[in-house]
């Protein structure tokens, strides 16, 4: 690890990186389910209406489900078969969701898709095959990517970054991706370029990964394409590196102002996952139905990076997996330190499903928390100079609504302060309830 490559100026920690469980393991590609539980609410946003009816044949690819205004993004089938019910099944923050439940024809031929040739294609044509693709960022809340691509009229954009860093402990998904989709990437940063109006892209990867920072160099070296520059940017292994506002200020030096987005600095961020579903949308015309998903933690059987359909089981995933070990102690979707703990593994993969760790008693630490000793280490690790000791005072104190003034909006929840504190105090959980009590 180089300590001379950038990173952001305040704040952040080390904490232990676990990627070795799976970091060599190719992605491989999961034979999909019997059935399989698509969620209509796997975006920001609203969920959508639903297409099709009970008993109705669907095929692979299909669109089954649409958002008819607003924040949204359609949902297909990940596979051809039957609708065996419309219903609800658990998601990881809504508890449950609607949600449509296909039983896979074990007979039905996979769907075949052919290349295009994406450079005849207008910007607003490249936005309509995103749009119709159900393309939603898959690094995090699962922002509706033509939305996120259609900044307002008179924003001035000149740098569009990748965000490769994937500075979250255990997750290997977009680092895979890299390793084993350079050029579709790479295409993928050229369409959003195009449709941008610009020509420069920096990829911000953690120095922890370099054959996907090798990979990605020579790809960029050996691509002819005249209109763009493309560069790799090794960063730092430092978390919360991955955060837009802590990327952009480690690759242009560049401070997003609160309240304030990406693109009032003139920058896009796209994940880079995102940017290779954006090369299978506008290439190959293929909607988002499968990505690639971390299975980790020393409580699985197997850890892997499988290539999954959307609305496969956790259950299932499990199952194929040689099953969970004796010591399981909790399972995390998405990473350790934004993840969230799940009770069910009847819950489907969704289009934002990085991970899914099974994590032993010995990899997580379920001590009670006691009182703030007054350290100052979450003030001092807390990336946008926050103070999460005194929101946590406040919020036990019942004066949650009074915590505006620690700027709680402001945190974006990384979990920094929660890892180092010493009390073991719930820093982020406080956070949440202050933020939904003042807005209140
Ligand atoms: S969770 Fe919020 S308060 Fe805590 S370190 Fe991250 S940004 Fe700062
Ligand atoms: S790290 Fe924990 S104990 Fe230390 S000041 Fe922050 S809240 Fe208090």
């Amino acid at each position: 690890m180089s300590k001379s490559s950038p990173t952001f100026s305040k704040g952040g920690i080390h904490p232990r990186e676990s990627k070795e469980l799976t970091e060599h393991l190719p992605i491989e590609a999961m034979p999909p389910p019997e059935e399989v539980d698509i969620l209509l609410l796997q975006h920001f946003g609203s969920p959508c209406r639903v297409l099709v009816d009970k008993k109705a044949t669907v095929i692979e690819g299909e669109t089954i489900g649409v958002v008819d205004a607003g924040l949204g993004a359609s949902v297909h089938s990940s596979v051809s078969g039957t609708v065996k019910s419309i219903g609800a099944s658990p998601h990881p923050v809504r508890v449950e969701a609607p949600s449509v439940t296909i039983r896979r024809d074990p007979q039905a031929e996979p769907k075949v898709f052919t290349p295009s040739e994406w450079e005849h294609f207008s910007p607003e044509e490249l936005l309509e095959k995103i749009r119709n693709a159900g393309l939603v960022g898959l690094g995090g809340a699962g922002f509706p990517t033509h939305l996120k691509l259609s900044p307002p009229p008179g924003t001035r954009l000149d740098k569009l970054i990748l965000n490769a860093a994937e500075c979250e402990p255990y997750l290997n998904c977009d680092n895979r991706t890299m390793i084993e989709f350079p050029h579709e990437i790479l295409t993928g940063a050229r369409i959003i370029l195009r449709i941008l109006g610009i020509k420069e892209c920096h990829i911000g990867i953690e120095n922890n990964k370099q054959e996907a920072i090798w990979v990605l160099s020579r790809a960029a070296a050996e691509s002819t394409a005249p209109d763009c520059k493309i560069s790799v940017n090794p960063l730092m292994v430092k978390y919360p590196q991955g955060s837009e506002k802590q990327l952009i200020q480690t690759i242009t030096g560049r401070r997003v102002p609160y309240p304030g987005l990406p693109f009032d600095v003139g920058v896009m961020v796209i994940n880079v996952g995102t940017a290779k579903t954006i090369h299978d949308a506008v290439v190959l015309e293929k909607p988002l139905y499968e990505r690639v998903v971390t299975i980790s933690g020393r409580a699985i059987a197997r850890p892997a990076n499988l290539m999954v359909r959307i609305g496969t089981r956790l259950s299932d995933i499990v199952t194929f997996l040689g099953g969970t070990m004796d010591n399981l102690a909790r399972i995390v979707v998405g990473g350790p330190m934004m993840g969230f703990s799940i009770p069910t593994t009847d819950l489907p993969v969704m289009k934002t499903t990085s991970g899914v760790l099974f994590l032993s008693d010995d990899e997580i630490d379920s001590r009670p928390h006691g009182p703030c000793i007054r350290c100052g280490k979450c003030v001092e690790v807390c990336s946008m100079g926050l103070s999460p000791n005194e929101v946590g005072i406040y919020v036990e104190a019942g004066r949650a609504r009074d915590t505006a003034q620690f700027g709680v909006f402001e945190c974006f929840e990384c979990g920094a302060c929660a890892f180092v504190c010493p009390a073991k105090r719930p820093l982020v959980q406080f956070t949440r309830l202050a933020k939904a009590k003042a807005r209140k």
